[in-house]
């Protein structure tokens, strides 16, 4: 059920929030043992504030999952990693979670995910692995696997992620259900545990578009507490959400449909742009010629940023600590050493290296520089059209454990996602059919829409057009 839908089930009386919650309960012990979707949830707390719900609010009584990076006061937060498992309990709500509270949602739920966000599988998270609803043995897509997978598995409403480099989209994806990214500004990081803090923003896992506009209204807008916000008005997001595609723009770029992409994603995506331009949508072919560096740039950027964000993990402030130490120094590398697991190391060696002295202009800089162009591809198409769509992953959800020995494999599969980060741009993944893929029948495609800055609304509009269609 849909969150749309709940809320008018509260609205007519046939359910309360207690009931919803009390079953959500009950489908979690029945699925989530074999998904692996939930780290924890406090069923009590949840009942509680269901008593006390104000079912006149825009999410008045809704639960909504919480990406395990995202603070909630008296909750624990572990970003998926040893470091703060057990240790560590948010002393203050996130901005986002401060806007749902006040929008009558209750957070229930924390949602498992590659440690520190850094992952395209869940498959780096400290605990458990999560497994995608539609093939246990495959993927739910990463970093926000748990939240995609609960949704998916309707063991979640809703549930909210954080995307970096695609960590909301892929695994929207690979499950099939919808996921967006706002545009970089649009929703206040403050309180998200940071991975790299130019290339973050929250947003929400839905099972419809209308669902995604309905948590976006509620946590869009500038914060005090981060200046990156933006501060610009937030528009009401469903207002134009049924305009549909008519006289829409839509530009398709040769390079987000080149070698390596799965026949079976490529015909979906494609039919479903044939759909949409048979609905009246204009199709506009265009170029973002600097996609091939997009990859390689983040995988500078965004390590970079990590290893100066993840040192405040010393020992000290947060979390693990080493027990015996031989002094100060052997406290921190103890800690680390012991706290971390081989993505998160691996990521600070090489993001350290990149900004450490004699090899920062070599590396560093001149991923800034490829930066600034492939914001300025998006600039130049954004002239000529509203949307942009493409696939969101090259190939549909693959098995757990393929890409254990060579993640270069799993970075590589970013590639269409990663731009909409390295510019700030707004991204959604949309459900697109199932395919048949290594062996597997039926498993879910994404298309993904991107707008322009601050183009949110057009892109649901768009995404609520899509998503109304099937495949022939
Ligand atoms: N897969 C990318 C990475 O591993 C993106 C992660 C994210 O968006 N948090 O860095």
């Amino acid at each position: 059920m849909s969150l749309v839908t709940l809320r008018r089930r509260y609205l007519d009386g046939e359910t309360t929030p207690s009931e919803a919650i009390a079953k959500l309960a009950e489908e979690i012990a029945s699925r989530d043992p074999r998904t692996g979707a939930y780290l924890s949830h406090d069923l009590d707390l949840a009942l509680k504030s269901a008593a006390g719900a104000d079912l006149s609010k825009p999410l008045g009584g809704l639960p909504i999952g919480i990406k395990d990076n995202i603070n909630t006061l008296a909750q624990p937060c572990s970003c998926g990693s040893n470091f703060l498992a057990k240790k560590y309990t948010s002393p203050y709500d996130a901005t986002v979670i401060r806007k749902l509270k006040e929008a009558g949602a209750i957070p229930f739920g924390r949602m498992n995910m590659d440690e520190f966000a850094m992952g395209s599988a869940t498959e780096n998270s400290a605990f458990q692995l999560t497994r995608n609803p539609h093939d246990h043995d495959r993927i739910p897509g990463g970093s926000s696997g748990g939240s995609a997978a609960a949704v998916a598995d309707g063991t979640a409403f809703a549930a909210l992620g954080s995307d970096t480099g695609g960590s909301i989209r892929q695994p929207a994806s690979h499950c099939g259900v919808v996921g967006l990214k706002p545009t970089y500004g649009r929703v206040s990081r403050f309180g998200l545990v940071a991975f790299a803090s130019s290339l973050d923003q929250i947003g929400p896992l839905t099972r419809t578009v209308d669902d995604a506009a309905l948590i976006l209204q509620a946590i869009a807008g500038h914060d005090p507490q981060d200046s990156t916000t933006l501060d610009a008005p937030v528009p009401d997001y469903s207002a134009q959400i049924d305009l549909g595609v008519k006289g829409v723009r839509i530009g398709i770029a040769q390079e987000y449909f080149g070698e390596g992409i799965h026949p079976g994603v490529r015909e979906n995506v494609e039919s479903r742009i044939r759909q949409l331009e048979g609905l009246g949508a204009v199709i506009v072919p265009i170029s973002l010629p600097h996609t091939e560096h997009a990859v390689a740039t983040y995988y500078v950027i965004a390590p970079a940023e990590a290893s100066s964000n993840l040192s405040r993990f010393d020992g000290i402030r947060y979390g693990n600590r080493a027990p015996n130490p031989a002094d100060i120094i052997d406290l921190y590398h103890q800690s680390r050493e012991l706290g971390f697991g081989p993505e998160v190391k691996r990521r600070i060696i090489l993001g350290t290296y990149v900004l450490s002295s004699g090899y920062y202009d070599a590396y560093y800089t001149r991923a800034q520089k490829v930066r600034a162009l492939i914001t300025r591809d998006f600039k130049h198409a954004f002239e000529a059209v509203d949307v942009i769509l493409s696939p969101v992953a090259p190939t549909p959800a693959r098995k757990i454990g393929a890409c254990t020995d060579d993640p270069l494999q799993d970075y590589l599969a970013d590639i269409f996602t990663i731009p909409a980060n390295l510019a700030g741009i707004p991204g959604m993944s949309v459900p697109c059919g199932t395919t048949s893929f290594d062996g597997a029948d039926n498993l879910p495609v994404g298309l993904q829409i991107l707008a322009p800055h601050l183009g949110e609304a057009m892109m649901l509009r768009v995404a609520k057009a899509a998503e109304g269609l099937s495949l022939p």
